[in-house]
């Protein structure tokens, strides 16, 4: 039997195989760390008849230690020359089953994924989905929002990202880091970090250190009451469009009527001065249900 494909030897021989150049463009750095792919596995808590979807599986390191999990994996990516590497190299058996039973590969956007319409011939839609990723950085965040905000309920989001949006999805109240992505997610999901990962544990290493997050849907009862999630964003994020300027003057553009505006303030019962990032969640979802964004 080979070695897995997450060794540095067995990735190294890919690329040498192949001619490929993991294309920065694209955000490729394949992790060649057997420990840390185990912990994304284990971070996600993966069970046999699971079923994943992976975003950009590159040459297979994290898709193969997910099938020998006994997960069932659909895996989006954009990469051409890759479908030939992953179909050769990835085992044609898995735990005694042919791999079309277990693996299967969408070329697209994962920005573009319509999920039911996708994964329904794959999937049972009934039945609960994980999402695990060693994310392509560039774009990290619009992953996270648009996975946020998607119809399909996920049970658990496994990320492997830069620490430095990883400390955004944890970031408390007034600190630099808070903004609305925190907010995003905050209001939406559970943040627990896994991992911390060196960038040693990647070819080629990235510039940054890297961590492993596990988000969870919140339960109902501990949900903040907000009726539209796309309006709460928007509002968020105009309440941040200039994050030194006070919250009376970001919010100019929502409600040009001074009057209005500092009642409005006054109303969350904090100082006119207020910055964006002083204000907690709740106060957020306050201003979002008394403002109305126009296109
Ligand atoms: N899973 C592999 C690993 O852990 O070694 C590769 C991870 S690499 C950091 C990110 C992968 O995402 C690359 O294979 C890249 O081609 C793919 N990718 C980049 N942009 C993408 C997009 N918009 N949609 C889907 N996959 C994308």
């Amino acid at each position: 039997t080979e070695i897995p494909i997450g060794s540095p030897v067995r990735t190294q021989a890919i690329i040498n195989r192949y001619f490929m150049k993991a294309k920065k463009s694209l955000g490729q750095n394949f992790l060649v760390d057997l420990d840390v792919l185990q912990g994304i596995v284990r971070a996600a808590a993966i069970k046999p008849g699971d079923q994943v979807i992976e975003i950009g599986p590159g040459i297979g390191s994290l898709t193969e230690q997910l099938l020998n999990a006994g997960a069932k994996v659909y895996a989006y990516e954009v990469d051409e020359n890759l479908p030939e590497v992953l179909h050769n190299e990835l085992p044609a058996k898995i735990n005694g089953k042919p791999l079309n039973q277990c693996f299967k590969l969408k070329m697209k956007d994962i920005l573009k994924a319509d999920f039911e319409a996708d994964l329904v011939d794959f999937f049972d839609l009934n039945k609960p989905i994980k999402v695990v990723a060693n994310l392509p950085y560039y774009i990290t965040t619009p992953i996270i929002f648009f996975l946020n905000n998607s119809q399909l309920k996920f049970t658990s989001l496994t990320l492997m990202m830069q620490k430095e949006v990883a400390d955004r999805l944890h970031a408390h109240v007034g600190t630099k880091e808070y903004g609305p992505l925190t907010i995003a997610v905050q209001a939406e999901m559970s943040v627990r970090s896994y991992l911390t990962v060196k960038s040693s544990s990647f070819i080629p290493q990235p510039k940054v250190d890297s961590s492993v997050v596990v988000l969870k849907p919140l339960a109902a009862a501990n949900k903040p009451d907000i009726a539209n999630l796309e309006h709460f964003n928007r509002v968020v994020k105009m309440c941040f469009a200039q994050r030194r300027k006070t919250l009376n003057n970001n919010l100019k553009v929502l409600l040009p009527d001074e009057k209005q505006r500092l009642a409005l303030i006054k109303s969350l019962g904090v100082d006119s001065r207020i910055r964006p990032e002083q204000l907690t969640l709740e106060q957020f979802v306050e201003i979002a249900h008394r403002v109305s964004v126009k296109n």
